[in-house]
């Protein structure tokens, strides 16, 4: 059946052998390919969610601002969705995240507040400022509302226990506003997969894993609740940079920054797993956002 509308081409995303990659005797790696969505990445899901949920409830009206804080991925995927629902849209990103972001975003017709780069929560601050005026603007609040963890309860999770059957080790993603592990984590719970779910998180508050965030105690999205992780890992910029260039040379696969960093993980836990076991990681978004960063350069 043909789609109907680019919002019926969300979701449903395929899940990707490494073939190379994983040293020998070491479990499956398997990479949920989030980039597949039409704006390109694995926050398509949680505004196409979000904004329905607002429409039916009345909650979000036609002279309504949709605005949030954004690394760039969410103010992307609003972009797209108000785009072809005819709503404005504004979204405050940080100025050091990578330009692709603001002209992808400008290509939607959003408008875009930057903010410092020295505090890696100005947007957050920014934008709750702002969403006081509820005249003016829908606050959709991805760090706060759990209408984000549950479009992946229902997306990710439920597409990852169909697609393996419920056979999965070690769940790896990486934890901006944390929606896909809580989401991920209560499906797996509730269909008893035995899984050990690790979350993954830059090293330190000035990194250039976009779309990551550094807990450091000075901003904990509210939907994060800690009890459902079983491990906190933390990545360099290095290897998160390096396994994201191997993925593409080795595997065929260029995928955005952050994958390099749930990779990394990935690649660890399937060593101490053994052969037998299946570990899955979240590839969030595609490396032709990062053109302009060093993931790649001429030499490399
Ligand atoms: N990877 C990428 C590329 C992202 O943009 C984000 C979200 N900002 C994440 C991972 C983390 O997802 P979540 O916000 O659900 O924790």
């Amino acid at each position: 059946m043909p789609a109907t509308s680019v919002l019926d081409l969300i979701g449903n995303t395929p899940l990707v052998e490494l073939k190379h990659m994983p040293a020998s005797g070491s479990a499956r790696v398997l990479l949920k390919m989030e980039a597949a969505n039409p704006s390109g990445s694995l926050k398509d899901r949680i505004v196409k969610h979000i904004i329905e949920e607002a429409e039916a409830a009345g909650t979000l009206r036609p002279h309504h601002i949709i605005t949030d804080a954004s690394s760039g991925n969410t103010g992307i995927a609003i972009g797209m969705v108000a785009a072809l629902k005819r709503y404005r849209s504004r979204i405050f990103m940080p100025e050091t995240k990578s330009i692709e972001r603001r002209k992808i975003m400008r290509a939607w017709g959003t408008e875009l507040v930057l903010t410092s780069g020295e505090d890696q929560n100005s947007h957050i601050w920014a934008v709750q400022e702002a969403a006081r005026d509820s005249d003016t603007y829908f606050y959709l609040d991805q760090n706060g509302n759990p209408g984000n963890w549950k479009a992946h309860y229902e997306g990710i999770g439920g597409e990852l226990v169909e697609q393996t059957g419920g056979r999965i080790d070690c769940f790896v993603a990486g934890a901006g506003t944390g929606g896909v592990l809580m989401g991920v984590a209560r499906r797996f719970a509730d269909e008893n997969v035995q899984c050990r779910v690790v979350a993954v998180e830059p090293d330190n508050p000035h990194s250039h894993i976009e779309g990551l965030l550094h807990f450091d105690g000075s901003f904990v999205p509210s939907i994060w609740e800690p009890a459902l992780i079983d491990e906190q890992v933390r990545v360099s910029d290095e290897v998160a940079f390096e396994t994201a260039r191997r993925l593409a040379r080795e595997e065929g696969l260029f995928c955005g920054v952050s994958t390099g960093a749930t990779t990394a993980i990935a690649l660890e836990e399937a060593r101490r797993l053994g052969v037998g076991a299946t570990v899955v990681a979240v590839a969030g978004d595609r490396g032709e956002r990062y053109l302009s960063t060093p993931l790649v350069t001429e030499r490399t």
